[in-house]
């Protein structure tokens, strides 16, 4: 298994983790099988979507913030961050990618993303590559 951190800068934010993902794939040595993209955090997640036009993942981000509203008084979570967590659990904690020739098959536009909805903070995350 590989981990990586990301380092996040604000509140809200996608950040492209393609890179290191393709990395991770490739320092696993496995040719033909899955992988599994974790994040161990209750409140970001992971999430695959478009990487050449920017306004993609910032109209994610944009809409995702107006329909879950961070002061929610219907909120009872005490850390005040329900938003965060609401946010984590609708886009998930994790992708599965399909290895072959020793990369993941990601589309011509698709990325891998780290969500962040509670930053910033350093976050990490789980790379686990099966073979077969
Ligand atoms: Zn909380």
């Amino acid at each position: 298994m590989v981990r990586f951190e990301v380092r996040t800068h604000s509140r809200t934010g996608f950040v492209d983790i393609t890179s290191e993902v393709v990395e991770a794939v490739g320092e696993s040595g496995v040719r033909s099988g899955i992988a599994l993209v974790y994040c161990p955090h209750t409140t970001a997640g992971i999430t695959i979507n478009e990487n050449a036009d920017p306004d993609v993942v910032n109209d994610l981000e944009m809409k995702s913030t107006k329909l879950i509203e961070r002061d929610d008084t219907d909120f009872t979570h005490a850390e005040g961050n329900s938003d965060s967590h609401l946010k984590s659990s609708l886009f998930g904690a994790s992708e599965t990618l399909i290895v072959e020739a020793g990369a993941p098959m990601l589309g011509t536009w698709q990325g891998v993303y780290l969500a962040e909805f509670d930053g910033p903070r350093t976050r990490s995350v789980f790379v686990k590559v099966v073979a077969g």
